[in-house]
């Protein structure tokens, strides 16, 4: 028994598919299709395990190693009736990596490798020259480069300089004497540049090739790839060295790759490309115009050369039998490697073929319409965050890209507008019709208007978890935050980009998807859903116990919400709609007013707006649950900031703007996710919370009128510290109700309960659920008192805390459990204590992040809130964190 080699060939392997780990994706599939009895050229791979002692064991091999080598190569001799070095009928080996995942950045291939001085003669005798040479110059080329480090340039400009002095144009105008001379001169490079020869000895040249492989593991570019990719280095690489198979052995030879399905639509068809008299690499070095496999495709893409079918038409019907077995033996898509050689098919590679979203939609309807899979199976097959590139425009593939400068792509989906600096110049602009992009060093809440009023944001400053990228995400629009490079003058409505000048009114596209910024407007793409998307998500649906909701306040964000089928809103923040530029006015005169009188007087003229704002939100979501939450920011934020917005603003309201400054500074939050807001500005304006209660009621009554039914609104109450501040505000909103009752002869239903955003409010849930006939878990707050950050703190410095494993994921992003998650576990388990049945639900960001999602279908959430973009990513994902509970639970104890 070999420890750590494992032999395959002659329709049997040591090997098996389920052993990736050991055997890495690339040997693992390699055993797998020799055990279906496919044609696989004989070879062995050494396992991972060596990789790591390898690596524990200052990059020696273990004890052994080099005897079953040995031994699995005479195995693989007998199989093919050559042996490894010898002059008269040598084995040639093809030696690759394959680590668990497919990596690049790691050594590739070498091919030919047994090829020396002598055994090139016994190739001749055997083929001919020109195939004997032309294969050997490669071998010196490819070894010499990945195992010796020699630059490809130094052999490519002597095979250059070579046909120019003969005057031949392509490489295939070189006949057997041309190679063999040019063999010569790539020895003469080799010395040159190593100062000694080419190794001969086939057996220096196999561990040369071996070594090469494990010390690719630690190439800079493997290292970079792994923590880009969170790939574990003790995973390890595994070897793989095969008998050679050639496909340049003449017009009876091939070689090409294929997928089983359309990778960019889905299709049910095979396709791929090969090239006759030709070896592995040429298909892919662009040197010859590949040729289609079927004759669909060859007509299809009104190409001349023959197809595979046509050409080798019994070759053709053994190759499409063989892909239609392994896509029913792996249930997938496969990308397959093959050559043929003399008329004999050869298979040298099979794994799950990448593929576009939309393709991935459709084969996975289509596996499990065709009883290949489960529904639950195609389910679990779609990445989720994968949808979020269906549902936005994008640039169109043919459109030429004139790039400015790059950012972050901070929120997918690609807009074109004008440029403006201001949110004022976003709103107004947008009011007369055009379409802008809003250009800021970074924004601020009190942007929120001229976000909204553009199609997409491009901020200088700021990370993927920016007030710009989080907000631009949660509208749904196109944003690139952090394009260093950007400079601009706000003053004097110019940006400099690329070294080009850009000023206010010029038009501009930003790819949220790619971080590009590029000049003038740029040919989009629409989204197209497709039947497919429509039919996995109705399957997710069926599937799923959490409810997904949406994070909206106005009515194009909730229309879209329902369009992408929200089953409710978990989260309407009512601030945003205090921002809009007719009533900001109203509201900076309540916070200015000095007296309870002039502030119910401002209050007054926002009644009716809140009003209107609420009933048309209650009319879209036509009964489905509302939560509509109490005023929460810091008074600050709705004041006015620079002396000219001052002078501005004093000047309507007919103040000093001395009294402004002041006020504005003693509203002033230090730290603006603590101190006074949420809760406690119901606390010290109650006539704020009691406006804001009595729009509700009113505007539930009117739309329950006109929908012919009931609307119960959820009101919630922010930031709540302890449960004498949740009873003060509910008391409030149940005296309005009871005004209303009076008023109208109707009592409005409602339910009054609180978010839980300080770790204090989850520890005392019991306390709170007593009062609370729901919790929302504000985890956006929960997770900055929770970590001591705020969420540009984080953004400053938690990438290189990843970076440097000092934490594993970013809290911003997902729930971590023993973070806020624990919090989260305890308080669902506490308000339930209190008060069974409670309803639970989360509404920070975390709502639309899948990993999160798990976490709430494992703690038995509700439903989960997320922006209106977000729902269909949210209902798949909960879709599968239904599965996987499903599964864990059904799991026998261990
Ligand atoms: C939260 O804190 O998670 C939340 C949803 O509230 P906001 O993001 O508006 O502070
Ligand atoms: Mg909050």
């Amino acid at each position: 028994m070999s420890l750590w080699v494992y032999s395959f060939g002659d329709g049997k392997a040591e090997g098996r598919a389920d052993m990736r780990d050991l055997l890495g994706g690339k040997g693992a599939n390699l055993a797998e299709m020799c055990n279906l009895g496919l044609p696989v050229p004989p070879g062995f791979t050494i396992s991972t395990a060596v990789c790591r002692y390898f690596y524990e064991n200052e990059r020696r091999y273990p004890d052994g190693l080099i005897d079953e080598v040995a031994l699995a190569l005479t195995l693989v001799g007998e199989a093919t009736g050559r042996n490894f070095g010898d002059e008269n009928n040598p084995l040639l080996v093809s030696v690759r990596s394959g680590a668990r995942a497919s990596m690049p950045g790691m050594m590739d291939t070498v091919l030919n490798l047994g090829l020396n001085d002598r055994t090139v003669k016994a190739l001749e005798r055997s083929a001919d020259r020109r195939f004997a040479y032309d294969s050997y110059r490669r071998f010196i080329q490819m070894y010499s480069n990945v195992v010796l480090g020699i630059e490809h340039r130094s052999f490519e400009e002597r095979l250059e300089d070579f046909k120019d002095e003969r005057g031949l144009a392509s490489d295939n105008d070189l006949g057997g004497d041309d190679w063999a001379e040019l063999t010569h001169d790539y020895h003469v490079i080799v010395e040159r540049e190593l100062g000694r020869a080419f190794p001969q000895d086939p057996n220096e040249q196999l561990w040369g090739a071996i070594g090469a492989v494990f010390a690719s593991w630690m190439s800079p570019r493997a290292i970079t790839y792994r923590s880009l990719n969170s790939i574990p280095e003790s995973w390890g690489t595994a070897v793989n060295v095969q008998a050679m198979v050639f496909g340049n052995m003449g017009d009876t030879s091939a070689t090409g790759v294929a997928f089983t399905r359309n990778p960019s639509t889905g299709e049910n068809a095979l396709y791929g490309e090969f090239l006759i008299n030709a070896q592995g690499e040429d298909v892919v070095a662009g040197i010859r115009t590949p040729q289609h496999l079927t004759e669909a495709a060859r007509i299809a893409a009104g190409a001349e050369a023959p197809s595979l079918e046509a050409a080798m038409p019994k070759v053709f019907a053994r190759f499409k039998k063989v892909c239609t077995m392994l896509e029913r033996h792996y249930r997938d898509m496969q990308d397959i490697e093959f050559t043929i050689e003399n008329g004999k098919l050869w298979m040298l590679q099979t794994r799950n073929g990448k593929r576009t979203v939309p393709a991935a939609l459709k084969i996975a309807t289509d596996l499990a319409d065709e009883g290949l899979l489960t529904r639950d199976e195609a389910i679990l097959r779609i990445k989720p965050l994968s949808l979020d590139q269906l549902l936005h425009p994008t640039i169109a593939s043919s459109a030429a890209r004139d790039v400015i400068a790059t950012g972050l792509p901070a929120s997918p989906g690609a807009a074109s507008g004008e440029i403006v600096f201001t949110p004022e110049d976003a709103a107004t602009l947008k009011g007369q019709g055009h379409k802008v992009i809003l250009v800021r060093t970074e924004t601020s809440p009190e942007d929120i208007h001229g976000m909204h009023a553009a199609e997409g944001i491009l901020t200088a400053r700021g990370g993927m978890t920016s007030h710009a990228a989080v907000v631009a995400r949660g509208m749904g629009k196109p944003c690139v935050s952090g394009a260093g490079s950007l400079r601009i003058d706000v003053q004097a409505e110019m940006m400099v980009a690329g070294g080009r000048t850009f000023g206010k009114g010029e038009v501009i596209t930003i790819d949220g998807s790619t971080g590009q910024v590029l000049a003038g407007a740029v040919a989009m793409q629409q989204p197209e859903l497709s039947g497919d998307f429509t039919k996995l998500m109705e399957w997710a649906d069926k599937t799923r116990r959490m409810r997904v909701r949406a994070n909206a306040e106005t009515p194009a964000d909730a229309r879209a919400a329902r369009s992408f089928g929200a089953e409710g809103i978990g989260l309407c923040r009512t601030e945003h709609m205090f921002f809009d530029a007719d009533r900001i006015v109203a509201v900076r005169e309540m916070i200015l007013a000095d007296t309870l009188d002039g502030r119910r007087a401002a209050l007054a003229k926002l009644l009716p707006m809140q009003r209107a704002d609420f009933a048309e939100l209650f009319e879209i979501m036509a009964g489905l649950p509302v939560t509509i939450r109490l005023l929460d920011p810091p008074l600050h934020e709705f004041l006015p900031k620079s002396e000219e917005e001052i002078a501005e603003v004093a000047k309507a309201m007919n103040v000093e703007p001395q009294r402004l400054r002041e006020r504005t500074l003693a509203l002033h939050e230090f730290n603006p996710m603590l101190g006074h807001r949420g809760v406690r500005l119901a606390i010290s304006y109650p006539e704020i919370a009691e406006m804001q209660a009595r729009a509700i009621f009113e505007a539930a009554l009117d739309a329950a009128l006109k929908t012919n039914a009931p609307v119960i609104p959820e009101i919630m109450v922010p930031l709540v510290m302890v449960k004498g501040e949740l009873d003060r505000v509910k008391a409030l909103i149940d005296r309005t109700a009871d005004a209303i009752a009076l008023e109208r002869g109707t009592r409005p239903a409602y339910t009054v309960g609180t978010m839980i955003e300080l770790p204090r409010a989850a520890l005392r849930a019991r306390e709170l659920a007593a009062t609370a006939e729901f919790f929302s878990f504000g985890t956006n707050d929960l997770t900055q008192t929770t970590f001591g950050l705020s969420r540009d703190d984080a953004a400053a410095f938690l990438g290189d805390y990843i970076r440097e494993g000092i934490i594993e994921v970013d809290p911003f992003v997902s729930i971590d459990r023993e973070g806020v998650g624990e919090l989260i576990r305890r308080a669902a388990e506490r308000g339930r204590h209190a008060r069974p049945g409670i309803k639970l639900g989360i509404c920070g960001e975390h709502g639309g992040d899948p990993a999160s999602i798990a976490f709430c279908e494992r703690v038995g959430l509700d439903y989960v809130s997320c922006s209106p973009f977000r729902v269909p990513i949210a209902r798949l994902a909960a879709a599968q964190a239904a599965i996987n509970q499903r599964a864990s639970t059904e799991q026998p104890e261990t």
